[in-house]
């Protein structure tokens, strides 16, 4: 389908993790920032957040203490969909019109994932949450930041973490001799094992030719700034 505006679009993953201000559940005071960063941006750029649900549960650890890993994942997604509710409460809040999509049909609390009807929304400047991952137990949501990014044509991925700025040649809280790095390729950055992001969502990048940006929340002000696309953090390309 041909893109009917001309307007800067991204795909926005932000970490079920940062929700929880680093605890079960979502923080009110984070997710509120989160929201008006995005808002500030609505007018100039089309948004649509993939949220993760590392603050309630992840699916491989409840399968490394006994859970059947399908059933797990689906409790990892249902996680996702409480932080896009969450979200988009802030969002509204913050004068911006969100939308939530589900992934798994939920009909009370999201439209179902429709990609036309995303980038409609996207392109009257609302902000479209993708919430339930890809409904795909043994995904990630880096990797539905990346499926979705490809599918509703946008120009960019911006992963925003938490406690890193960028990709780094090694866990810079744990190796000291960790290097920022500026630019990488996808390539480089599966062979070196560069692990901020899955590489499941690398690989998908790198196949279809979908840029990507890595870079820190902190401080304030960032979710801003790469969402209009200025150059910080890692820039990841094919
Ligand atoms: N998940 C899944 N399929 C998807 C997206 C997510 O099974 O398409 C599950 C998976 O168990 C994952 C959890 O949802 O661990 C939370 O997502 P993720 O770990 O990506 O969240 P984040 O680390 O970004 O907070």
């Amino acid at each position: 389908t041909e893109r009917q505006s001309k307007r800067r679009r991204v795909v926005l993953k932000l970490s079920g993790e940062a929700f929880g201000g680093g605890q079960l559940g979502v923080n009110p005071d984070v997710v509120s920032q989160i929201a008006r960063e995005i808002a500030a941006a609505t007018d100039r750029v089309e948004i649509a957040v993939v949220v993760g649900g590392g603050n309630f549960f992840r699916g491989a650890e409840l399968s490394q203490r006994g859970m059947d890993r399908g059933r797990a994942d689906y409790m990892g997604m249902l996680g996702t969909v409480m932080n896009a509710l969450a979200l988009q409460d802030f969002l509204e809040q913050a004068g911006a019109e969100p939308r939530v999509q589900s992934a798994i049909a939920m009909t009370q609390v999201a439209e179902p994932y429709l990609p036309l009807r995303a980038e409609r929304h996207m392109e009257k400047s609302r902000v479209v949450i993708f919430g339930a991952g890809a409904g795909l137990p043994y995904f990630s949501t880096d990797t539905v930041a990346a499926q979705r990014a490809l599918e509703i044509g946008a120009d960019e991925v911006l992963v925003a973490k938490n406690g890193v700025d960028a990709i780094y040649t090694a866990d810079p809280h744990k190796d000291a001799t960790a290097e920022r790095i500026e630019q990488v390729t996808f390539q480089d950055a599966l062979v070196r094992g560069l692990k901020v992001v899955d590489s499941t969502a690398f690989s998908l990048c790198m196949d279809n030719g979908m840029d990507m940006r890595v870079f820190g929340m902190e401080p304030a002000g960032n979710i801003t700034k790469a969402l209009l696309g200025e150059p910080i953090g890692t820039r990841v390309t094919a």
